[in-house]
């Protein structure tokens, strides 16, 4: 059994902006399931959704700041959160780093700085709870500096850094760094500094004992120039100690209980799948027709999920003999654009726009393929949630989602490995064929029902992930 400090900017239910907040969420479920006492560590946001009661359990001295160290616990489970309650940092009501306006909040370095120092406080059992960790587990930019700091202090716990998505490091001015009194020797090339900034992704990528990323095609998307944002020498650099786990997926993503559902089904009952379709298309607004190929398409509408690429798609795409329903928001000109083919298709596209996760439940088993071309993922959950629901994924063969599709090729129908469509290259040409080769192969019920069941038996279950996680632990 080991003492886990799992150091998160945001946990789902209680805040969530993305992929983080349900992998903060259901890992350390995961790891406590298995014994190791796992603490949460996460700022004490104004916005917390808190459901348990809270206590105070400490309180002590960051720099000129007052730190209250106040615990609750992760809904459903026994596992207890760490809140680090700082008024003058974290008492804001919206998002944890960007002001209304998208922009990020002026004092971000501050205010994750101070949030690192607790995390070592803590994890150096200076903070009066007498519990000392053995592991320190740090995941994205707002922890970068744990490692980095934590390599400063007389027998320090290992630590573990994971990175959900490269694409957001923390930089900020060099100037900073007088300002956050971040000690001289980690300054350096090979440490903090970045191009004569300070990067606090790099902290956890220099200083991590081991560095995780949330698949293993994405481990190695992140060695290269394309997908490096200019850290991929660092990461070769590193490579021996840099491992892909692939996420796992939540038990309310299950078409045989989910309540969010038309109609619950599985594998041997796949027939039922269509009463979700036909409640879909109703839901929706389209054409009842059960035989018609339903594409589904659930996502933040942004350059990296290849939404430019689908909308080069769809003057044809309305063409075929298809419905294409969307819920996503992001992109005020993706938005535009997808809104004015959904006027003048109004029974080819649907198009919801905002946050709906009753919407994406019913999607994910009233679809028949989902898209998904992504231009970079570090791992993804909509493929693997659309294999469950015996959705068969079109995905760009890149990061998890490499890993995680497996192509429907002769071979593949042959041996019953195929669970969906990759296509390589990031192009409108290469994403038609794919949609044009699953409109074909819906045809022929039989191979498609097979598909089907393939993907439906995949494990995408926490418990493997978790376990890969534990055998990280125990090489540090
Ligand atoms: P990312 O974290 O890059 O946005 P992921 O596929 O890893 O992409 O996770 C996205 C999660 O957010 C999925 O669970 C997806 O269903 C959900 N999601 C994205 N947009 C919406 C939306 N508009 N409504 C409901 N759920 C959404």
């Amino acid at each position: 059994m080991k003492k886990i400090l799992f150091v998160t900017s945001e946990v789902y239910p209680l805040i969530k902006t993305g992929g983080l907040a349900d992998v903060s969420n259901s890992l350390p479920k995961a790891l406590a399931q298995t014994g190791q006492d796992v603490k949460l560590v996460l700022p004490n946001y104004h916005a917390l959704k808190i459901c348990a009661p809270v206590l105070e359990r400490s309180t002590f001295k960051i720099g000129t700041h007052t730190v209250r160290l106040l615990e609750t616990m992760l809904p459903e489970s026994d596992v207890c959160i760490w809140l680090v309650d700082c008024p003058e940092y974290f008492d804001i009501s919206g998002n944890p780093y960007v002001d209304y306006a998208g922009n990020a909040y002026s004092n971000n370095a501050e205010r994750f700085t101070l949030f690192c120092r607790a995390a070592i406080e803590i994890a150096m059992n200076r903070v009066g709870l007498d519990w000392k960790a053995d592991v320190v587990h740090c995941h994205d930019w707002q922890t970068g500096l744990i490692p980095a700091l934590l390599s400063l202090e007389y027998q320090c716990p290992p630590t573990v850094f994971t990175i959900h998505n490269l694409a957001y490091q923390g930089i900020f001015n060099g100037l900073m760094a007088a300002t956050l009194q971040l000690p001289g020797q980690l300054l350096t090339p090979d440490g903090l500094e970045f191009h004569g900034m300070i990067s606090f992704i790099k902290g956890g990528i220099a200083y991590a004992d081991k560095i995780t990323t949330v698949s293993p095609t994405y481990a190695q998307d992140i060695q290269t120039a394309e997908l490096g944002y200019g850290l991929e020498g660092l990461l070769v650099y590193r490579n021996q100690d840099l491992i892909g786990i692939i996420n796992g997926i939540d038990d309310d993503w299950n078409p045989h209980s989910d309540p969010l559902i038309a109609k619950n089904y599985t594998a041997d009952t796949l027939i039922d799948k269509k009463e979700n379709k036909k409640a879909l298309q109703a839901h929706l607004n389209l054409p009842i027709d059960e035989n018609v190929l339903l594409i589904g398409l659930i996502s933040r509408l942004v350059e990296q999920k290849g939404i430019d690429m689908i909308l080069g798609c769809l003057p044809e795409m309305v063409t075929y003999p298809i419905q294409f329903v969307v819920l996503g928001s992001g992109d005020k000109g993706f938005e535009k654009q997808l809104h004015e083919f959904a006027c003048a298709y109004p029974h080819k596209l649907s198009l919801t726009l905002g946050y709906d996760e009753s919407l994406a439940h019913l999607i994910e088993a009233g679809v028949d393929v989902f898209l998904m071309p992504s231009r970079f993922e570090p791992c993804g959950l909509n493929q693997m949630y659309s294999q469950r629901y015996g959705t068969l994924p079109i995905v760009r063969h890149t990061g998890g989602l490499a890993d995680t599709v497996v192509d429907t090729l002769p071979s593949t129908i042959e041996n019953r490995t195929a669970t969906g469509f990759v296509f390589n290259e990031a192009s409108e040409g290469a994403l038609l064929e794919t949609i044009k080769r699953a409109a074909i192969l819906y045809s022929f019920p039989d191979s498609w029902h097979q598909i089907q069941v393939n993907a439906m038996g995949r494990d995408f279950s926490w418990k493997s992930s978790a376990e890969q996680y534990i055998n990280v632990y125990s090489t540090l």
